[in-house]
């Protein structure tokens, strides 16, 4: 390999590197980012909420460690154990 080729390999080695560093800069690659999907919104039950059919109690208990039978803020004073 004598001088002169090496010099022209240098030199079209560097054009080569010119030309697609141009081109490729010219347009950039980058693709626009994609858009995050929607978060996804699990549906929230009401878990307050006692089940249908299951009356809520008062569920007050007295010294004997019986639960208060009447409805849930029942208006009545005393508590009904039974
Ligand atoms: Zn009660």
């Amino acid at each position: 390999m004598s001088k002169m080729d090496n010099l022209r390999a240098m030199r079209e080695a560097k054009y080569e590197a010119a030309k697609s560093r141009t081109t490729t800069g010219a347009q950039p690659a980058r693709r626009p980012s994609v858009p995050k999907p929607a978060p996804v919104t699990a549906p929230t039950p009401a878990t307050d909420e006692p089940p249908a059919g299951a009356p809520a109690l008062c569920g007050h208990r007295n010294m004997s460690g019986r639960t208060c039978t009447r409805e849930h803020g029942h208006a009545a004073k005393s508590h009904r154990y039974s």
